[in-house]
């Protein structure tokens, strides 16, 4: 089942700042287990894996070393935060009340009561307020220029085969032709 992909802020997992359920099943007990994201980087012309430790709520049965818990990130960016895949729609529909609960009550504060969210640097909003960084595609750069090259060496192949065809039906007709007048 393919559910969207959401964007965690790196200081939400560090301030513990998100809904205490289970990311993966949406049970009200969890506990925060240490959690690894991974990504793939494109870097000259070889793909590396690169890891950004953390903590993550987690039930006890999907904690586990056999809980398969599959909180993975599509990507993350490394200031930010992290595209997070596999997350329950319960754990999606608390962290969107939760956010939305912060920016009420940071509205709420009497030094932001006129502020306007536009002029404040992004870490100091809270996370509902803050713009979220576009996906990047880095990764996708790499896949199209080895599509690219795969391209063109394909039409290189063909056009080696075609010409070495050619030379081959040049030479049998030649042969063909030769044979016929003796
Ligand atoms: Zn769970």
């Amino acid at each position: 089942m393919a559910r969207p992909h959401v964007f965690i802020w790196w200081d939400e997992f560090d301030r513990q700042d998100l809904p205490c359920m289970c990311m993966r099943c949406g049970k009200k007990k969890a506990r925060w287990t240490k959690w690894s994201f991974e990504k793939g980087v494109y870097k000259n012309m070889r793909n590396y894996r690169r890891i950004r430790k953390t903590e993550i709520p987690l039930c006890e049965e999907h904690a586990g070393f056999l809980g398969f818990a599959m909180i993975t990130a599509s990507d993350y960016d490394d200031e930010k935060g992290v595209w997070t895949m596999n997350v329950h729609e319960d754990f999606q529909a608390a962290l969107k009340k939760h956010r939305k609960a912060e920016v009420k009550a940071w509205k709420e504060e009497e030094e932001n009561e006129n502020a306007d969210p536009d002029d404040i640097d992004d870490e100091k909003l809270p996370p509902g307020l803050r713009r979220e960084p576009e996906k990047p595609v880095r990764s996708k750069v790499g896949f199209f220029l080895g599509m690219g090259f795969f391209a063109v060496v394909m039409v290189i192949g063909v056009i080696i085969v075609l010409s070495v065809c050619g030379m081959f039906a040049l030479i049998l007709g030649v042969g063909m032709m030769a044979r016929r007048q003796q």
